[in-house]
């Protein structure tokens, strides 16, 4: 029993597994749960009439300065000839160039993330020659009005390339004096063709600014699994394991299993963790075979209505249904999995300490129609209600203003 007298007691409730409980909420964080969480005679009672009560949901990778979500629909422009990350930018400042403010469309993108339940957040966020480091500031005083309903980690996002983009290198490192709290990267190989100079820069900073790293890596096949090791080589050497993550890892999803599973064991011995989205019809890294050699894999919604492509509803429980289908997970065990992708091993990737249903965090939950997880995976249940702090800041879907 928590010393404190709960303000606020949720009862009739169940947790993850099923099993009814009760929850105590003290000061905004998590006092007591189950037999011990009793109410004071000043405590608030709220009975959620047995719905199940989940943990705020980690979104661990968006893109909140390039989506259109609540402006005009751009239809999607097709690559001409395959994947090419310059072609793809280009469309981008094109359909930019034509959009509403960014920190509209930000708003209504952080909005639709919020009343679905994710309670953190890790946003790419382009820092290059042609934006400078309006587009981050732009975001970093959105994240700003939004500091009381979600956490955001701004990653400064060389989307052009470095070494191939004069001037980056020295707008990422301004980028710290300017709202960014993780130094990104992207295809060192494919697209500065120059995989150590990337990375030079990229660590680089990291150690200068004393950041994490999350790195972009689109690249296939033998090509991505080089990248792959060249960045846990770096980790180890930095003494930076558990501080570093691979976006996509696409090339994982390519090679073949004895493959995965020695880059499986470097990427666990060096702590990098993966990002991966289960990207529409592409091949990514197989999800229980790095969990199974101790990797962080987790997920995030990437792109929502933006010019790489125009799905994306910013549902990490919807999410995790995704990497489940495209997975094949079928047993509890492996929906569980899915679900911790969105939960807390986000949190362990992004270095959030309090996550969680546990006696000390903050009392930031979500609650929904459904029996216990697996249920909660497979049939993404909606409207969601959301707690922050213990106050309801989202009733039935509807954020409260
Ligand atoms: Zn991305």
């Amino acid at each position: 029993m928590s010393e404190q007298t709960p303000d606020t007691l949720f009862r009739n409730l169940r947790l993850g597994d099923g099993t009814r409980s009760t929850i105590a909420v003290a000061g905004g964080r998590i006092a007591a749960i189950g037999t011990a969480a009793t109410a004071g005679p000043a405590t608030n009672v709220i009975d959620l009439d047995d719905a199940l009560v989940l943990p705020g949901f980690v979104e661990g990778h968006i893109h909140l300065d390039t989506s259109f979500y609540g402006d005009a629909w751009r239809p999607h422009v097709p690559y001409t000839a395959g994947f090419d990350v310059r072609e793809r930018v280009a469309i981008q400042h094109r359909n930019m160039a034509a959009a509403a403010p960014m920190d509209q469309r930000a708003r209504n993108q952080l909005e639709l993330c919020i009343t679905n339940g994710s309670a953190e957040m890790r946003s790419h966020v382009m820092v290059d020659a042609s934006v400078g480091l309006k587009s981050l500031e732009t975001i970093a005083a959105v994240r700003e009005q939004y500091r009381n309903l979600i956490d955001i980690q701004l990653v400064a996002f060389p989307q052009s390339g470095i070494l191939t983009c004069p001037g980056t290198r020295e707008l990422l490192d301004a980028a710290f004096d300017h709202g960014a709290d993780v130094i990104g990267g992207l295809d060192p190989a494919s697209l500065d063709r120059d995989v150590k100079g990337h990375l030079d820069v990229v660590f680089g900073i990291a150690g200068k600014r004393g950041v994490p790293v999350d790195i972009h890596l689109h690249e296939p096949n033998m090509m991505g699994v080089f990248s792959i090791e060249e960045i846990a080589a770096r980790t180890r050497a930095l003494g930076m394991q558990g501080k570093v993550t691979i976006s996509h890892a696409y090339g994982l999803g390519d090679v073949p299993a004895d493959t995965v599973r020695r880059v499986a064991d470097v990427l666990a011995e060096s702590g990098v963790a993966i990002m991966t989205n289960a990207p529409g019809a592409r091949a990514f890294p197989p999800v229980l075979t790095l969990r199974e050699a101790g990797v962080t894999v987790f997920a995030g919604s990437d792109n929502i209505r933006d010019s790489w492509w125009p799905y994306g509803d910013g549902d990490m429980l919807g999410r995790a249904m995704m990497i489940g289908y495209r997975s094949g997970f079928l047993t509890d065990d492996a929906l569980n999995v899915a679900f911790e992708m969105v939960t807390a091993n986000g949190a362990k990737a992004l270095g959030i300490k309090d996550h969680g249903l546990q006696v000390g965090a903050p009392a930031n939950f979500v609650v929904v129609k459904a029996a216990h997880i697996p249920e909660a995976v497979v049939a993404v249940p909606k409207p969601r209600t959301v707690y922050r702090h213990g106050k309801c800041i989202v009733r039935d879907g509807i954020l409260q203003k």
